[in-house]
């Protein structure tokens, strides 16, 4: 692995889950990271980081990294483990694998998602392993399946306004979406709007740092998102705030959405958001007549049973009004898909043969590790292998996935940097190589910029990166394909191909993509049928709803029933899904689990700030300390996440309580979509 010179500026790229995807620039004196910060050269970095990768080094050096293999030695679960060597590791773990593939490979279950986003240490070469081994294939589920399927059925696939130009938008609707904690330089950007006069309107259940420091909030309850929208669709129709040359061109389904939208008066969808009616009409007024106006629209929305119908019908809106017809307007969820990555020859889905293995949701971990083998299922799982995640922490019903990985006959390995909830059970126990440690390559979701990350240090201890554990397992498993000779920068280069200049990526860290300024200024979209589809025929053709609705959530709250609050889980501001939670300096920040509670709800259950709370439902009971506070709207709480279960108070996160029912479209999880009641403990 290169060494650079010491004293120098080595050029990388955040990996973690989050849209902004930022330069960075680590100083390295004597072979260690002494400093790690935003690269001031990357115009959407703009030299800055958040709080939590500004703490990098110390993540890196954390006392507690895993520098060595380690074989479990006590119970599953008991997190007890002996140090072993590589080759001891690897050699059974190639003899179990390969034993398990012998009877069928679908037994084993790769495990993975964003711990980290690069292409490389992601599913890079681990994809190529498990395609040749012919494992079940994981459905990547767990953050945006839902919205993605929104946004394919609406405007084509994963595109939209380029971030910068928000900028120059008088409008900007942040939806779903506490920027300041996870958006950080899109929030950048949406202020220099505001200083050009631009009025920002926060659309959340929450009252966030990002919907305090908006002109307006628009607290509405979880999971009424596409009721909003189709009142402000109703506002615009019967006022008549309709660009309807863009509407003709460059749309289809229009007389359909029409009718649709006139079923929700501004009232009706107050009811069903609970928010005044007032706000609905001037957000309407002030979309129509904002030029340019803006949506920047998160995850958030469709982590609920209408997920995918709230995405669909908040993606409707800029055709409605032309938006799109200035770089300032529009919207944009995700801008991934402008991203001509090359998959086959990065992953090899052709290592498969015409093996056509079954698919795993990874939403629903918890019922797949405990079924039993069916016809209808497959053989039960003997294996898991996870990496890039901490499934015991953040995914949904997490007792019972638990109780799935306490199977004493699942073989489980745990590619990590640290001792997660996750790698308590695992049979071994891999190091894995950080960011600062190992190459690779990254898209983004929150701009349009392909970066590049140089090691900057030498590996910590044993650890290897992901990539060549997977190297050396498919040498150990017999499997000689050329592909799995291939070097890590190798891999850096098939990623893009000749579609980026790897020599720009090499020089300055970063390459943006030739992408036009406004591009659905004159339609286009990459639909089938070119336009924005408000009417899908995709789905028409599924025996599904064409037009987006609004869908109730799966559990409604009931004052009078046993759960009589929603929750919602949105993540605390120095972490980052479970990542860094065992970072010191930023738990002592967020010091201990905290449930966000309303002092109309609090009231009438005698709790107060401090107070540690019992929230619980039928799957399960969550102990945490109380904050009554007006960020909690009436009758909903806020459980902030994702908190390490060994950290919790009881031995659980917010996660014991959240179900594994799935979304609308894309089966996606329903995180926010969630009934409990709260009792104070003491
Ligand atoms: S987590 Fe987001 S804001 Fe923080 S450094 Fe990474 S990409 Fe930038």
């Amino acid at each position: 692995m290169n060494q650079p010179n010491d004293d120098t500026q080595v050029l990388g790229a955040c990996p973690h889950d989050c849209p902004d995807t930022c330069s960075l620039l680590t100083t390295v004196k004597d072979g260690v990271a002494t400093r790690v910060q935003g690269n001031p050269a990357h115009p959407l970095t703009g030299g800055v980081l958040c709080a939590k990768v500004s703490k990098y080094p110390e993540r890196t050096y954390h006392p507690d990294r895993l520098l060595h293999p380690m074989k479990r030695v006590g119970p599953k679960g008991s997190g007890q483990f002996v140090r072993v060597g590589w080759d001891e590791a690897l050699n059974d773990i190639a003899q179990r694998l390969s034993a398990i593939a012998a009877r069928n490979p679908e037994a084993v279950l790769p495990y993975s998602y964003a711990g980290t986003m690069g292409l490389v240490q992601g599913d890079g070469m681990a994809a190529r392993f498990f395609h040749r081994l012919g494992a079940s294939r994981l459905d990547q589920t767990i953050c945006s399946s839902a919205g993605t399927a929104g946004l394919v059925h609406t405007l084509g696939g994963k595109v939209g306004m380029k971030v910068q130009f928000f900028a120059e938008a008088r409008l900007i609707v942040i939806w779903g979406s506490n920027s300041i904690g996870s958006n950080l330089h899109f929030w950048r950007i949406a202020q220099e709007a505001k200083r050009q006069g631009a009025r920002l309107v926060c659309i959340d259940p929450r009252r966030s740092e990002t919907a305090e420091k908006c002109h307006e909030h628009i607290a509405l309850r979880p999971g009424t998102d596409a009721a909003l929208a189709l009142a402000l669709m109703q506002q615009l129709i019967v006022h008549d705030w309709l660009d309807h040359d863009y509407i003709e061109h460059h749309t289809l389904g229009w007389a359909e959405l029409r009718e649709r939208a006139l079923q929700w008066p501004p009232e009706r969808a107050a009811e069903v958001c609970g928010v005044p009616v007032e706000q609905i009409t001037r957000l309407a007024h002030d979309y129509a007549h904002s030029r340019p106006a803006a949506i920047r629209l998160n995850y958030g929305v469709q982590r609920v049973r209408g997920g995918a119908n709230a995405v669909r019908a908040i993606a409707c809106l800029p055709a409605l009004t032309g938006a799109w017809r200035q770089r300032g307007g529009g919207i944009l969820l995700s801008s991934s898909g402008q991203f001509p990555v090359q998959r086959q020859t990065l992953q090899r889905p052709d290592l498969l043969g015409e093996r056509r293995p079954r698919l795993i949701n990874m939403s629903t971990i918890g019922d797949a590790l405990n079924q039993p083998a069916s016809a209808a299922f497959g053989p039960a799982l003997e294996a898991v292998v996870v990496y890039n995640s901490n499934p015991v922490a953040v995914a949904p019903d997490s007792a019972r996935v638990a109780a799935g990985f306490a199977r004493e006959d699942l073989f489980t390995v745990v590619l990590e940097h640290f001792q997660t909830d996750t790698a308590d059970y695992a049979d071994y126990l891999l190091p894995a190589t950080t960011q600062l440690e190992h190459w690779d390559i990254h898209l983004a979701y929150g701009h349009t910029d392909v970066l590049l990350n140089r090691p900057a240090i030498a590996p910590l201890g044993e650890a290897l990166p992901n990539s060549e554990i997977f190297r050396r397992l498919a040498q150990r498993m017999g499997y000689s394909d050329p592909c799995f000779a291939e070097e890590d920068e190798t891999l850096c280069r098939q990623a893009f191909g000749d579609r980026i200049d790897y020599d720009q990526l090499l020089s300055q860290g970063f390459a943006s993509l030739p992408l036009a300024d406004a591009p659905f200024a004159e339609g286009g979209f990459p639909t089938p049928s070119g336009r924005c589809e408000f009417l899908s025929p995709a789905l028409v053709a599924q025996g599904l709803d064409g037009l987006p609705d609004h869908l109730p959530n799966h559990e409604l709250p009931d004052p009078a029933g046993p759960w009589p609050l929603a929750m919602i889980s949105p993540p605390a501001r120095n972490f980052l899904n479970s990542t860094f939670v065992n970072v010191t300096s930023l738990r002592n920040i967020e010091t201990e689990p905290v449930l966000e509670i309303h002092p109309d709800d609090a009231g009438p259950r005698q709790i107060h700030s401090g107070d540690v709370v019992r929230v619980f439902n039928a799957r399960g009971n969550y102990h945490c300390k109380a904050e009554v506070s007006e960020r909690a709207r009436p009758g909903v709480v806020n459980g902030l996440g994702i908190w390490w279960r060994k950290f919790g108070l009881n031995g659980t996160n917010v996660n014991e309580l959240t179900s594994q029912a799935l979304t609308d479209l894309g089966r996606g999880p329903t995180f926010y979509d969630c009934a409990v009641q709260v009792s104070r403990l003491g």
